[in-house]
């Protein structure tokens, strides 16, 4: 009686996690779809622990409560806790974790399967791509949190990188086919292996590609996953596995494709590591000039059109409710007011409609990249707050330049533009951008939140 229900619950959790990814694709929806989802994964793992066939110790008992509390208590204060701007660095903590459990599942469940069983395959794998993802995942975490700071790049890297990855290969294929090598230490060499593969894969990528990489690593991590649910005859694990795999490739794809670079390019490329020209050494020629709170509030406030690109800057300074005060200050004396949205602004796909929309940001006011180019030659004023490759017309005309090919938005071919940032410092890409220096562009220096607050100041006294 039990098998069935256990089945049915397996079935529950696995729709529960396809109608909640489906909802998580729109911002109003997405909420109630990741609680959907989690509602899901809860059943699935109740229901694991209730109607588990056969005899289970107490002890086991008390280890999976005193596992299954650590895990949320932590799990739930990092989460809330984490700045919107390091979600990143949190997905690969969390994704490693994932990775390290399909690991050890093959390394526990290794002793226990029949020699020469077929689901050896799917504990080798399972093995393999799981603490890769695990060593990888913490060498991005690593590397987003600063504590690595450079791309660091073997000689021949590249042959060493595939060597080693074809020397895995060939020892799984000689344990799957030659008794004589199926055995426990062979098994940790290939641990030993697939650790020292995740930190050569990942260690030689820039860190503006980090967040393609963490992608791909969830992707393998979701694969692993699968692994161990088909290895257990689990169909939920097995869905989430596949889910979580096939999700995370999409995501890498789109992301390759805002970028406009192949994913070889990343994880073979320079991109990220300091090379390519137009580099922030303050070699890009012309000057800049500056515009004061009191000006651009006067010529905000005269324009028929005003289009705000947000970036990673806003994100960090949390001026997402300044702006959207601004934006209806601006609206209430007759401005047209849009926000314009680049696919890869800030660090995560996404990022500016969930900051806008915490805002309460009208989403009719949000406009793709696509849509909203064509409208710049009609703007009076653009308003780039804390956005800046998103933004540089290098991409567009500079053949050498690093993130040449990758679609921006045109916020050049607007009457003014005004960039708001502290400094002259170079964006995630690490290269200059040439539309600082255009004679249509005013600079606004200061903390986006500082400066946008005596923004709104200066409006309403207008
Ligand atoms: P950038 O990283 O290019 O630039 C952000 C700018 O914000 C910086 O130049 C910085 O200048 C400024 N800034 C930082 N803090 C503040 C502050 N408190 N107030 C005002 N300005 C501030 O951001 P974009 O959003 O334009 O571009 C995103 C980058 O991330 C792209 O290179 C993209 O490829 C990459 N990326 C994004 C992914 C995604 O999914 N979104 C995925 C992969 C990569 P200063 O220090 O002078 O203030």
């Amino acid at each position: 009686m039990k098998a069935p229900i256990l089945e049915i619950s397996y079935l529950i959790a696995s729709v529960s996690f396809v109608i909640g990814l489906k909802r998580m694709s729109n911002a109003k929806t997405a909420r109630n779809g990741n609680l959907l989802a989690a509602a899901g994964m809860t059943i699935a793992i109740l229901a694991t622990i209730i109607l588990h066939e056969g005899p289970v110790p107490p002890l086991i008992y008390g280890l999976i409560g005193l596992a299954l509390l650590l895990g949320s208590v932590l799990g739930w204060f990092t989460a809330r806790k984490v700045a919107m701007t390091k979600m990143p660095e949190l997905v690969s903590l969390f994704n490693g974790m994932g990775g390290a459990c399909a690991a050890l599942i093959s390394l526990i469940e290794y002793p226990h399967i029949s020699p020469g069983a077929g689901i050896l395959i799917s504990v080798l794998a399972g093995l393999m791509i799981g603490t890769v993802s695990f060593s990888g995942s913490m060498i991005a975490f690593a590397k987003l949190n600063g504590t690595l700071g450079k791309a660091i790049r073997l000689p021949f890297y590249n042959i060493i990188n595939s060597l080693m990855l074809v020397a895995m290969l060939v020892l799984c294929g000689l344990m799957l086919w030659d008794a004589e090598f199926n055995n426990m230490i062979n098994l940790y060499i290939l641990l030993g292996m697939s650790v020292v593969y995740g930190i050569l894969f990942v260690i030689p990528i820039g860190g503006a590609d980090m967040p393609v990489v963490i992608s791909l690593l969830n992707s393998f991590t979701g694969l692993a996953a699968a692994f161990g649910g088909f290895l257990y005859g689990n169909k939920a694990m097995l869905t989430g596995g596949i889910l979580v795999g096939s999700a995370g490739t999409l995501l890498t794809i789109v992301m390759c494709k805002a970028m406009n670079r192949p994913l070889s390019n990343v994880i073979f490329g320079a991109f990220g590591g300091g090379s390519g020209s137009g580099s922030s050494d303050g070699s890009e020629k012309g000057s800049i000039k500056d515009i004061s709170v009191g000006d651009l509030a006067v010529l905000m406030n005269y324009s028929k059109k005003v289009i705000i690109v947000p970036g990673y800057g806003l994100a960090v300074a949390q001026a997402q409710h300044v702006i959207h005060e601004i934006e209806e200050l601006l609206e209430s004396r007759g401005v047209e007011v849009k926000y314009a949205i680049h696919p890869v602004a800030g660090r995560m796909p996404g990022h500016m409609n969930v900051l806008l929309a915490e805002s309460n940001v009208d989403y009719g006011k949000l406009a793709e990249m696509e849509e909203v180019n064509p409208e710049f030659a009609s703007t009076n004023v653009v308003l780039v707050v804390g956005a800046n490759d998103v933004v540089n017309p290098a991409a567009r005309n500079d053949t050498s330049s690093p993130i040449y090919g990758m679609p921006i938005l045109d916020v050049d071919h607007a009457e003014h533009v005004i960039v708001n940032k502290r400094s002259m410092n170079a964006g995630y890409a690490g290269i200059d951008n040439a539309l600082f220096y255009d004679p249509k562009t005013s600079m606004l220096f200061g903390d986006a939140k500082k400066v946008l607050t005596e923004l709104a100041t200066e409006l309403k006294s207008l």
